[in-house]
């Protein structure tokens, strides 16, 4: 069972409680249709980033994995969302004086314990990808869901992260079918000489192996 961490900024948004069934299960049906009908993962915790627009076209075909950690290498702090909603205080860290003028989100972020934000309804374009280039069409955010794991290239994620993952992947591909598991991609892939994430730990196979193929991958 995911069990959601709740900070002061994102607690009253929350709405994951009413995602489990008495025995703590998540409610598996009811995750992807309120996906569906509203673009946010009722199992995440909310946390609007006012970083996104409108997707170009309504078109939502392709999911890609990445990874921070703030400051790099450096777990459970409430910095990633501090910097994905543009409120990272340049002075708490070196490294933040860097990047906290930049406005970039993701649509959902896993924490180190399972943990799932979400900043960017998926039906909206987050500002993941930045430059980017997958399957001859360039601007990937326009047609790509971003999913941020919290870690780095070379050290392996946690089981809990994985777990998450594959649950919030397989409702992302029931509730937007032209994700198909051969459109599930890494930030190094689309953007390859200036990115590197989700990195040489990411196991991908883990990932893979975990989805249930739908009927559309099994006919082709
Ligand atoms: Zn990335």
């Amino acid at each position: 069972m995911i069990k959601p961490l709740y900070s002061a900024d994102c607690m009253s948004q929350n709405q994951g409680r009413n995602s489990y069934n008495k025995d703590g299960k998540v409610e598996f049906e009811l995750v992807v249709k309120t996906i569906v009908e509203s673009g946010w993962l009722n199992i995440a915790q909310k946390c609007p980033s006012p970083n996104f627009n409108q997707r170009p076209e309504d078109e939502i075909s392709l999911l890609v994995i990445h990874n921070i950690s703030l400051p790099p290498k450096q777990y459970g702090g409430a910095f990633v969302e501090d910097f994905f909603c543009n409120r990272l205080n340049a002075n708490a860290h070196p490294y933040f004086a860097e990047i906290c003028h930049l406005e970039v989100s993701s649509h959902l972020f896993i924490r180190r314990d399972g943990s799932i934000v979400q900043f960017v309804p998926f039906n909206q374009r987050a500002w993941h990808a930045g430059v980017s280039y997958y399957g001859g069409r360039d601007n990937c955010n326009d047609f790509s869901i971003g999913i941020e794991m919290e870690g780095c290239d070379d050290e392996a994620y946690s089981e809990a992260q994985y777990n998450s993952l594959q649950l919030a992947t397989q409702a992302i591909m029931l509730a937007y079918p032209q994700i198909s598991s051969d459109r599930i991609t890494g930030h190094e892939f689309i953007s390859p000489k200036r990115k590197t994430d989700p990195g040489r730990a990411f196991h991908w196979q883990r990932l893979f192996s975990s989805i249930k193929p739908k009927d559309s991958d099994l006919s082709s």
